[in-house]
């Protein structure tokens, strides 16, 4: 094959991109697959954490103009896989003909899989991080066709910004980016750091110092020679890595004994969730994230007919039906019951409210969907809760 490894967006659409299995079976089984099934999205695992829900998006774009009736919870939103009782949590449900999306299932669960792993690992990064900033820098480590999806989904689960141009653009953020080594090595350090300061806007003017020398002494030389430095950014290579939180609480020392406290500190490379906390304490004013955010663990979610014409049935370990999603306002737990079945109140004596939203019905979008940034607004909020969530 010659150009990109790539399904074209008309492929997808038209089912390709899928296991052959879904397209076999259609073709084999002829008219029996034009009953009106209803079909819904659990997590299979892992089981032991939260999901933020993200993906949906492009479920909704996959599955318009197609008569369906498609119902989810919302992207950012915060929830264990399982209710208080241990009943799956369905996120997603898809009411029609099996023969209008039985081979889209692949698809649909590649949408949600993998960007819901993604903005998941970000938001426990946002939680980690309390206020700190922290941006989306893992795009080089993926396939390109999918960098705006990765920077998205980053962006929502509470990355301040990310360093994709597409992401930038899908997100409404203006991209986030600091000097390359390369500007470093093409003309030395002092002409780098003064060509990128002053291509910088205000409060973004940032210099990487490890490139050639010792990063306290490169992080006091750019101190000294930009007045209004805003970030030095500590890059390290893992071969010079030694004890990184020291080596940030040394820089901070002598930064600050020679009067630049106002020069901040960036940290970037190679960093996963369980080493920012001691960056954090160290000194570290902003984080540059990128392959455990890109590259973070897809959830497994599965698809299962819960009803075929009205009747439910659905297969072993599984649970039949149309389900829809309560949430208490008080204590947060959450129960799952049969679409139909009221639940008003909660045993702690709060409100309960159904988390399960219409998208599309008979194919048609149902309201307006919401932007990026009030999708992350959401997960912040969600995230605040988390607190009273039992297994967080
Ligand atoms: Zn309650």
């Amino acid at each position: 094959m010659s150009g990109y490894n790539i399904a074209t967006e008309r492929e997808i659409w038209e089912g390709l991109a899928s296991d052959v299995y879904f397209q076999r079976s259609l073709s084999a089984s002829g008219s029996d697959v034009s009953d009106h099934v209803k079909a819904e999205v659990t997590v299979s695992g892992p089981l032991d954490t939260w999901v933020n829900f993200s993906g949906l998006d492009e479920v909704i774009h996959l599955l318009k103009g197609r008569g369906l009736d498609v119902y989810a919870i919302p992207e950012g939103t915060i929830l264990l896989p399982r209710d208080s009782t241990g009943t799956p949590v369905p996120f997603l449900r898809v009411e029609g003909p099996y023969s209008s999306f039985g081979n889209l299932e692949t698809a649909i669960l590649g949408f949600i899989c993998q960007a819901s792993g993604i903005s998941t690992y970000s938001a426990k990064i946002r939680k980690e991080l309390g206020d700190t900033p922290f941006f989306s820098f893992g795009i080089r480590r993926m396939h390109p066709a999918i960098s705006p999806m990765i920077d998205r989904s980053a962006y929502i689960g509470g990355a301040d910004g990310v360093s994709g141009i597409l992401g930038g653009r899908i997100t409404g953020t203006d991209p986030v980016g600091t000097m390359p080594h390369a500007l470093a090595l093409l003309m030395g350090d002092e002409k780098a750091w003064d060509l990128t300061v002053k291509a910088s806007p205000p409060g973004r003017k940032t210099v990487l110092i490890d490139t050639f020398k010792d990063e306290k002494f490169a992080a006091i030389e750019a101190a000294s020679r930009i007045p209004d430095l805003d970030f030095i950014r500590v890059d390290t290579p893992s071969s010079r890595r030694g004890n990184f939180a020291a080596l940030i609480r040394e820089i901070r020392w002598e930064l600050d004994l020679r009067g630049y406290g106002h020069v901040r500190i960036m940290a970037s490379g190679g960093l996963r969730l369980e080493n920012l906390r001691d960056l954090k304490e160290a000194g570290v004013d902003a984080f540059g994230i990128g392959t455990s955010i890109s590259s973070a663990k897809p959830f497994d979610f599965a698809m299962d007919i819960v009803e075929v014409n009205g009747k439910p049935i659905t297969k072993r370990g599984k649970f039949s039906g149309a389900k829809q999603v309560f949430r208490c306002d008080r204590c947060y737990s959450i129960l799952v019951e049969p679409v139909g079945k009221d639940v008003k109140t909660c045993q702690c004596g709060g409100n309960m409210a159904p988390l399960m939203e219409q998208y599309l019905k008979s194919g048609e979008a149902v309201g307006k969907y919401p932007s990026p940034s009030q999708i992350r607004e959401h997960t912040l909020q969600e995230l605040e809760k988390l607190e009273k969530i039992p297994v967080a």
